[in-house]
Parts: structure tokens; C-alpha cells; sequence
């Protein structure tokens, strides 16, 4: 008999021991990829090793390797980190196995996907019968619902892109803000695009698209598609998405917003007045593995127009088993064939956090990012963005090598882990809350040794 409970009881083990020692651990990895490589590394293997024995040395192996974000004191880049029930859903949906594209072929993942689907556009306040797409991440939703607004703009102009292509077609134009993700830019070039398709739109110092420099670029009658943005990946700025909605669609442009992590602000009744209008763009790409704390990878992707977003994914093959009673295949929504069940995870974080639950995890977050940026405010960093959301961006010294090194000496020291990056040419540290743990201690104690590294640095 195949011995389960081996393996998967190491497993279980080691996942309790992590993640209880969470709070206490290190934030930031220990080990260099060399060390990492001694460890792990060694010639392919000729025979076979027992499946318990192979676990628990793999988790060795990674122990110093492992940056731990999900670490209420992890503030780099947008992660997040993961609620109990999601993390449990997500190892059932390894232990089921199922392959989610076709309702034929995993019945209950179709049925999750579906409940699921509906339960995300009530929680975003979208237009009911908004198609739902469960993807990697905000890249593939960013690239499947820009492939929706390519199919619609040119549809309109009476081309047909899926079966005709783009050779010969109606040049498209993509008016992005300046400070979009590089993700826009890389499903522009999947599309058969390109990025020279981009008018870039000027920003404001908060990096959020100007409505009026859009409106001056919205004069032609060409295909044209409007990328905004909700959450700036540095500031958390918010494109002012009612204005650029109605504009755009005075011209008959598609507006696809980018909303990684900012279109969760949506939940939050304190938040909904920097979105007002959002419901009026035409497709929506977000991520669950950020601000939900669900497991890497779950994106999503929202389309109000569910016939041109089946149009640009939908497929069929004689192979295939499509069900006659309309019942929900996911690769009609989905870039991919095979597929993860990644619904699982997003309904049962859903249904353990409730709407309240969700929306206190978005507000207490935005407060410990005010109550991060208020402390090093109070001793004198620079803090550079207006505190809208999640993010924070400080500066020491206004100095771009202290920074820097700050940055680094932080990330060595630690309490907590953030990330640098360069805002309008300047060096800037990077604080953005997104774990659904982070509280007044951990700000105060994180805030704190910052502080006394940059004293130490100064
Ligand atoms: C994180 C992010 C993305 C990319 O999302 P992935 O989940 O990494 O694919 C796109 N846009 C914005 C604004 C983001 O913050």
C-alpha cells in the first residue's frame, strides 16, 4: 500500500512549524544561493529515495533560503501573505488534482469557479454578469483582458482579430498612464501589439493618469483601448477612474484597469470614494495572492462584456467535452488549457473572512501604512507619496545613496524586510502593507529599526 501519511505528515509538520514560528523569525533570508546550491545540489539521482525522506530533506535544504512573506513585518514589494483557511483549500486542490479547464473534467471546481465568480463581482460592486477569468496573477489577467478589449475595439471596427490576426488590421492605440505596471507593457507585446501602440499619458505628482492630457489624445476615430490604473505600484495612487471611464467612453474606447491590488479598496466603505465609478470600466485584472492573502498564484480577471471575453479565449476541439447545459468551462475565461483549481482557495478565503473580514483586513492595513508613514515622519524622513492606500515610499537624507543603503542595511538587520525603488528619479524605500496579520507591533517595531539603522547609517 503507498504510504500517504508519510510524506504528507512531514509536510503537515513542517507547514505548522513554519508558520507558528512566523511572528518570531528572522524577516529575510539567510543563506546565499551558493550555500543554497551545497545544500540542495548534487548529481541527478539514479535511484529512487523514499517520499518522506526526500520532503523532509528539501525542507531543510530551503529552511535559510526562504523569504519569509508572509511575516506580519514583511513589507516588500505587494505580496501578502496567506489566511489559514486559504492555505488549507489550496493543499486540497493539490491533493484533488483536478484539471479545472473543462467542467467535464472537474465538475466541483467548475461549480466553486462559478459561486465564486458571482460572490467577486458583488464584492467589487461590478455590473452583474461580469464574466470572471481565475489566472496567475495580475499579469494574465492584465494580457487576457487587454486580449477582451482587443477583440472589442476591432470588432468594432469591423475586423475580426482571432480569425484574421493583427497583420493588416486597424492599428490599435493604447493610452496608459506614464507610471503603469510593466506588466501592461508585456501583454501589449503576448498580443502581437507591442508597446509602440502605448501614448503614454502624463501623470500627476501622485502618478495618477491625468483625465485631461487623456482627453486631448482621445480625438481619433481609431480602435483605442484605455489602460488606468487603481493602486500605483509605488505610491498606491488611484487613476480618477470615473472621469477617465466617461471620456473614454464618449470616444468608444474600452477601459481595462489595472488593479493588482487596488481594485481590493473597492470592499472597504471608507476606500469606495477613491474608486467611485470603477463599475463603469469594461474590464477589471486584479490579484487574490496579494491583498486577499491568498497562496502564490491567483490572479483574476473581470470582464463586463462576457461575449468578448469568451470571443478572445474560448476554444474547441473535437476532444474536447464541452457540457450541453451551459455549465461553466473555465478555459472560455482562462489564457491556459490544463489548469490548477485555483478557485478553491479564493472561495474558501472568501467564505472564512466574510465581507467584513475582508474589508477590515484592506482598512487595518491602510492604517498601519499611515501609522508607518506618521512614526518616520515624526523623526524626520522624508515621506514622499500621500498615504491613499497600502504603500508608502520614504526617503532619508534626501540622499540617494543613504537611502539606498538604508535599504539594504534593513534588509540585513532583520526586524523587517522592505524593498528600494526609484520614484521620479529619486531613490526611495518601499513600505507597502498587504499581510493580513501586520499590526500596531509590528509597525511600531519595524518603524523603529529603520530608524535606528538609518541613525546608524547617517
Ligand atoms: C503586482 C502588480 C502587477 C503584476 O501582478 P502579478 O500578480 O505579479 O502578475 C500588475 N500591476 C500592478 C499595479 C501590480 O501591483
Amino acid at each position: 500500500m503507498t504510504d500517504w501519511e508519510g510524506p504528507l505528515s512531514e509536510a503537515f509538520e513542517r507547514a505548522t512549524t513554519y508558520l507558528q514560528g512566523l511572528p518570531v523569525r528572522r524577516v529575510g533570508p539567510r543563506a546565499t544561493a551558493g550555500e543554497l546550491r551545497q545544500v540542495l545540489g548534487g548529481s541527478l539521482p539514479q535511484h529512487a529515495t523514499d517520499a518522506q525522506e526526500v520532503i523532509a530533506h528539501l525542507a531543510k535544504g530551503v529552511e535559510e533560503g526562504l523569504l519569509p512573506s508572509g511575516s506580519g513585518r514583511f513589507f516588500g514589494f505587494v505580496f501578502g501573505g496567506a489566511t489559514p483557511a486559504a492555505i488549507a483549500a489550496d493543499w486540497l486542490t493539490t491533493v484533488w488534482d483536478q484539471n479545472a479547464g473543462l467542467y467535464a473534467a472537474a465538475p466541483a471546481a467548475a461549480v466553486v469557479e462559478e459561486i465564486t465568480a458571482d460572490w467577486l463581482v458583488e464584492l467589487f460592486g461590478l455590473p452583474s454578469g461580469t464574466s470572471v477569468g481565475f489566472v496567475t496573477g495580475a499579469q494574465m489577467a492584465n494580457f487576457t483582458g487587454l486580449a477582451a478589449a482587443r477583440h472589442a475595439v476591432l470588432r468594432n471596427h469591423g475586423w475580426d482579430v482571432e480569425r484574421d490576426g493583427l497583420i493588416g488590421a486597424p492599428p490599435i492605440r493604447v493610452l496608459a498612464g506614464a507610471e503603469r505596471h510593466d506588466t501592461v507593457d508585456r501583454a501589449l507585446r503576448f498580443l502581437g501589439l507591442g508597446t509602440s501602440c502605448i501614448v503614454p499619458i502624463a501623470v500627476d505628482e501622485q502618478g495618477r493618469m491625468r483625465a485631461d492630457r487623456l482627453a486631448e489624445e482621445l480625438t481619433t476615430d481609431q480602435p483605442t483601448i484605455v489602460c488606468a490604473q487603481v493602486g500605483n505600484v509605488n505610491t498606491g495612487a488611484i487613476d480618477p477612474i470615473e472621469e477617465i471611464c466617461r471620456r473614454a467612453h464618449e470616444r468608444n474606447a474600452w477601459v481595462h484597469v489595472d488593479g493588482a491590488f487596488g481594485l481590493w479598496a473597492t470592499v472597504s466603505p471608507a476606500l469606495q470614494p477613491h474608486v467611485r465609478g470603477i463599475e463603469n470600466a469594461d474590464s477589471w485584472a486584479t490579484d487574490a495572492h496579494k491583498w486577499l492573502n491568498v497562496p502564490y498564484d491567483s490572479g483574476l480577471v473581470l470582464c463586463a462584456h462576457p461575449e468578448a471575453h469568451r470571443a478572445a479565449m474560448s476554444v474547441r476541439a473535437s476532444y474536447l467535452i464541452h457540457d450541453e447545459h451551459g455549465e461553466r468551462d473555465a478555459l472560455e475565461f482562462n489564457p491556459e488549457f490544463s489548469r490548477r483549481a485555483r478557485g478553491f482557495a479564493v472561495y474558501a478565503a472568501i467564505r472564512a473572512l466574510g465581507r467584513d473580514g475582508i474589508a477590515e483586513i484592506v482598512d487595518r492595513c491602510h492604517a498601519m501604512a499611515r501609522r508607518f508613514a506618521d512614526t518616520l515622519a515624526a523623526n524626520g524622513v522624508d515621506v514622499l507619496n500621500d498615504v491613499v492606500l497600502n504603500q508608502v515610499l520614504v526617503r532619508f537624507g534626501n540622499d540617494d545613496e543613504l537611502t539606498r543603503n538604508v535599504v539594504r542595511a534593513v534588509q540585513h538587520e532583520g526586524t523587517c524586510w522592505m524593498s528600494g525603488t526609484t520614484w521620479r528619479g529619486k531613490a526611495a524605500m518601499r513600505i507597502s502593507v498587504s499581510n493580513w496579520t501586520t499590526d500596531e507591533q509590528d509597525v511600531d517595531r519595524s518603524a523603529a529599526a529603520v530608524l535606528a539603522v538609518a541613525e546608524r547609517l547617517r
